[in-house]
Order: C-alpha cells, then structure tokens, then sequence
C-alpha cells in the first residue's frame, strides 16, 4: 500500500491543492510541495517562516489575510477565504485557504492546519459571470427569461420596474399571458407564435400590458439559448420601451395625413369654382394648355365647346341672384352626369362655360354639345318650390395645327357662340361652318 505520505502527494497533484501546518508551540510553518509551486517557488526551497508566508500576499490584502490568521489562531474556529499574492515570478494569483485548528495535547498549543489552492481561472471566470449577471440586471432594457417550455424563470429589475409585477408573481407564468392585453395586435402575436415554431430569432414592436392595466409599447427581440450540454435552455426576450418614440411618430403621421388632406383642399380650391364646384377658368387654361400641347405633339384631335346661359341677367332680375346661383350650381350637375370621363367641363365666367374633349373631332364635339343643349333645354330647374327652363347658346370648333395659344381656340369657339346667340339662342354653331346650313 502507499505510505499516508504518498497518497497526499499525488492527491495533491491531482487536485492542485497544497497543504500548510503551523505549529503553535514554536510558530514554525510547513508548505507542502504544492504550496511551493502555487508560489512559483521549487518544492526544495526552505521552509518559509509565518511572516515571509504573509509577505506573498499583496499589500491590500495582507490585513485581511492576518486578520484571518488571528481569528483561527485565537478560537481556533475554521476559516475560509481568498485572497491574492504575488507569485515569485511576479505573477498575481487568486489562492483560496480553508484552515482549521488541529489539538496537540491536553495544555500545549496545537496546530493550525490548512488547504491552499490556486483558483485564478474559475474566479476570474465567476467574476465575469457575475459581472454580466449584474449588467444584466441593472440594464435599461427589460430582460425575461424562460425555460423550454416558455414559462418565466427570471427577470431583471427594468421587466419588474416597467411592468409593476414581482419576479414571484412571474415566474411560472407564459410572457404573453401575462405581459399582453386586450389591444396587443393579435397578427404580431401570431407572428411571434409562428417564429418560436420555426426555431428563428424575431424582433417585434408589441403593445404591452402592466400590472395595473396601463398599456406601453415596447420593441421586442426574443432568441432561444442552447448550449452543448443541455441543448435549449429557454428563451429570453429583450425590450425596449418605445411608447414615447411611438406616440410621436403615430402623431407625426396623422399630422402629415391632415396636412396632406389640407394641401389637397387648398388645391381644390384653388383650381375649382366655390359655387359650382367645377373647375375654374385657371385650372381650364393650364389644362387646356397641355391638351393642346399633347394634340400638336401627338396630332390627336381636340374639340373645344363654350356655352353662355341665354337670358340669365332676365333670370337675375326676376327671380333674384339666388336664384341664379342655383341654376349655375346645377349646370355643374348636368355636366358631370353627360360628359365622359376624359372630357374636362370649367366655369371661367358668370354664366360661361367651357368643355375640352380631347381625342374628339369636330364632329363629335357638335353631337355632345347638341345632346347637353337639349338635356338642359328639357331639364327643369328647382327653385323655391317651383321650377324654371333654362337653355344655352354654344359654340364649337377643333383645334388647328396653327392654334399655338388656347386662346387663339378659344377665340374660334367664341365666335361660333356669338353666331349661336345671332341665329336666335338655345342653339349649337360651330366654327369653321360645317355643310350643314343650320351652322
Ligand atoms: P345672353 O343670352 O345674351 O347671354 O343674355 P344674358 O342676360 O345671359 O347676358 P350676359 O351673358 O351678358 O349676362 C350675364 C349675367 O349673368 C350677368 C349677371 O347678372 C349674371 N351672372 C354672372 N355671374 C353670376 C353669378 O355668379 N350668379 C348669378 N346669380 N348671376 C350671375
Ligand atoms: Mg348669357
Ligand atoms: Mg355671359
């Protein structure tokens, strides 16, 4: 059998722990081989005496470690504690001592006795662990952690800050049940479902609940932890409030969305008659303008109508202004109910208007305005409880390739008006005259 002596050695070796006795009665030290070589020193060197062993350790420590010393010398009760020395090369060490007070005799001072172990590696590594627990901890960012099976095993201080719950009240629970509520978007939730399903990392923006029912938004990314051992560990999820971010982008775009519904009203108005609502003689004059341009460009025909109320200023007189205006706001009426999508019906005067009817040659142009003279000639007008006729002159013509300005169009479709008015009103002419004689 090996010798007591033996088998300490090689324990020794193979848990890298040394061994250390003082001996009460004339204070003299042991080191066992290991503790020399936790020091850097050979095995062979001699035996140190108590204060060059105390000299090892580095100056911020050496109170406490005598302090330690005093403490199991006087009651002899067992120590435990690490400390730091700086090895005979230079190098600093964490080493662990657990020391215990060992009787001689009866009346004579024993023994102490203690277990000495270089521990840098693990506690450098549980100091980081530490560390990063306690960042974790006193992270702005909410922190929750599951197992498997998706039920709460931790959180940090923001989660319980942010959500008014205790860990105790979470821990067991599902996330969701707990953290959502009652306008959580069920899509993003079923999109979260489906990414656990499929085992991938996601980052959602979740509408969350807290213990009083009070509502906030977070931005949250959940990911699952495996390790080797184990495989998955859980799951944990990282949140970042965003509900004042939120708050001001959702407002900032309802204010574009006003704003644009403004612009598009400023233009309306801008463009169109406030009475008929129809577009007005400078929306008629751009759009003209293009028609023209693109008719030239392309040479597609284009036809041109203007109408004049016949009689209005008798209609003024008789039955008042307001009267009138009724009659000049169902014109607009009439025009959108005969015309084609394409064609383009303004009020540039009192009781002046104009029709563009691009792809539409003369021909076409005199059959459209024929159709609203006679549609407004049989279309009785309510006022006041009873009702009035009214009719229009109009003229029409097509634009030339010599029409290089509307108004040079628009001064043809005049003169055809005017012929309209000479011949007797509540008729159509056209310019130039066509083959039939009535023109
Ligand atoms: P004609 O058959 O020759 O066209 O006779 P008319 O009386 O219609 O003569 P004219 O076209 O010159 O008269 C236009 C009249 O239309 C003058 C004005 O009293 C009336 N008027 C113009 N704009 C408005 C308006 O916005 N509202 C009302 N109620 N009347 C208007
Ligand atoms: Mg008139
Ligand atoms: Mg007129």
């Amino acid at each position: 059998m090996l010798s007591s002596e033996q088998i300490i050695t090689h324990s020794e070796r193979l848990s890298a722990s040394g061994h250390w006795c003082l001996d009460l009665a004339d204070d003299s030290l042991f080191w066992s081989p290991q503790v020399f070589r936790i020091h850097g020193l050979d095995p062979g060197a001699p035996q140190p005496d108590v204060e060059t062993a105390l000299a090892y350790y580095l100056a911020a420590d050496q109170d406490r470690v005598r302090e330690k010393f005093d403490y199991l010398r006087r009651t002899g009760e067992y120590v435990d504690f690490v400390a730091r020395l700086r090895r005979h090369d230079g190098e600093v060490r964490y080493v662990r001592s657990i020391g215990e007070y060992v009787v001689r005799e009866r009346d004579h001072p024993g023994y102490l006795l203690g277990v000495f172990r270089d521990i840098t590696e693990e506690w450098v590594d549980a100091r980081h662990q530490r560390r990063v627990a306690l960042a974790l901890e006193e992270t702005a960012e909410a922190i929750i952690m599951t197992d498997p099976d998706g039920l709460i095993t931790w959180c940090n201080s923001a989660l319980i800050r942010v959500s008014g719950y205790s860990l105790s009240e979470l821990q067991g629970r599902k996330p969701g049940q707990m953290l959502q509520g009652p306008d959580t978007d069920p899509d993003t939730v079923a999109l979260m479902r489906d990414r656990l399903a499929r085992d991938e990392p996601f980052v959602v923006e979740i509408l969350n609940y807290g213990r009083d029912g009070g509502s906030y938004w977070v931005r949250l990314s959940v990911h699952a932890d495996r390790d080797e051992h184990e495989g998955l560990l859980g799951y944990t999820g990282i949140q970042i409030d965003i509900t004042e971010s939120k708050r001001i982008r959702l407002n900032l775009e309802r204010e574009i969305e006003r704003r644009i519904e403004l612009e598009s009203q400023l233009r309306h108005l801008a463009s169109h008659d406030a009475l008929s609502d129809m577009p007005n003689r400078r929306h008629f004059f751009e759009q003209a303008a293009r028609e023209l341009g693109r008719c030239q460009r392309y040479g597609r025909p284009l036809s041109l109508v203007l109408f004049d109320l016949d009689a209005f200023k008798g209609l003024n007189d008789s039955l008042g202004h307001a009267a009138g205006d009724t009659v000049i706001r169902s014109i607009g009426a009439l025009c959108r109910q005969t015309l084609r999508e394409q064609d383009f019906a303004a009020r540039i005067g009192g009781e002046e208007f104009t029709i563009l009817l691009p792809e539409t040659g003369i021909d076409g142009a005199y059959a459209l305005a024929e159709r609203l003279r006679q549609r407004l000639a049989a279309t009785p007008i309510a006022i006041d409880g009873s009702s009035v006729h009214v009719t229009a002159s109009f003229g029409v013509s097509e634009a030339r390739p010599e029409d290089d300005t509307v108004d040079s169009l628009l001064a043809r479709v005049d003169r055809a008006l005017y012929a309209a008015k000479e011949a007797g009103r509540d008729r159509v002419r056209r310019m130039p005259a066509g083959a039939n004689s009535n023109d």
